[in-house]
């Protein structure tokens, strides 16, 4: 069963980027409403193999779908947030970003024009694309549409509106600067260093 991380940081930590009450509700509320949509899921596809009554399986494997790719983003976007976060990405990361990207400025340039596009609910996410061994903006629908099959988020950003609509009302730009300012680079070079790992066979 999949289960609700803990925050390393308290619910005001990231104030005044993200306030109390925006991040207690996105994680205590939102994100557990994924935790527990990917864990009733689950249980409903047990039940319709142990019936082997599938008439439902196409809403089961899109909902599967959509609330395991929502804890993995939530999960992954509470990691890349810190108090006093920021700056710029140094060492390895800096490197890759300015090989696949041109600069840091281009880098963060593409990422943010990705996330603000988005229409209706989605991410943009820097992701590690495995074959060509480089790293990928990609625009995410809802949580699971639209990005490459192997690909590995390692810093994303959720542009749906419960992220940011309690605070920033309509001005996704503000969100997107609040959001910069809390970057945890070191969580990032961590995530790259073992990616790159990853031998995925192909
Ligand atoms: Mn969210």
């Amino acid at each position: 069963m999949y289960a609700l991380p803990e925050l390393s940081y308290g619910y005001d930590a990231l104030e005044p980027h993200v306030s109390r009450e925006a991040l207690e509700l996105h994680h205590g509320a939102h994100h557990a409403a994924y935790v527990k949509g990917a864990n009733d899921t689950l249980d409903k596809l047990e039940d319709a193999r142990r019936e082997r009554a599938f008439e439902h399986i196409g809403q089961l494997e899109k909902s599967l779908a959509f609330n395991v790719a929502g804890h993995v983003l939530h999960s992954l976007l509470w990691k890349n947030l810190t108090p006093g976060g920021g700056d710029l990405p140094s060492g390895e990361v800096a490197a890759a970003l300015k090989k696949d990207f041109g600069s840091f400025d281009a880098f963060k340039e593409q990422l943010t024009a990705a996330a603000a596009a988005v229409q209706g609910s989605g991410w943009a996410a820097m992701s590690w694309e495995p074959l060509g061994r480089r790293l990928l903006v990609e625009q995410v629908y809802d949580h699971q549409g639209n990005t490459g099959n192997a690909t590995v988020p390692i810093l994303a950003v959720d542009m749906w509106e419960h992220a940011y609509y309690l605070q920033f009302r309509n001005k996704k730009a503000e969100w997107l600067e609040a959001f910069w300012q809390l970057v945890n680079w070191t969580d990032v070079a961590q995530r790259l260093t073992k990616v790159r790992k990853t031998d995925i066979g192909l």
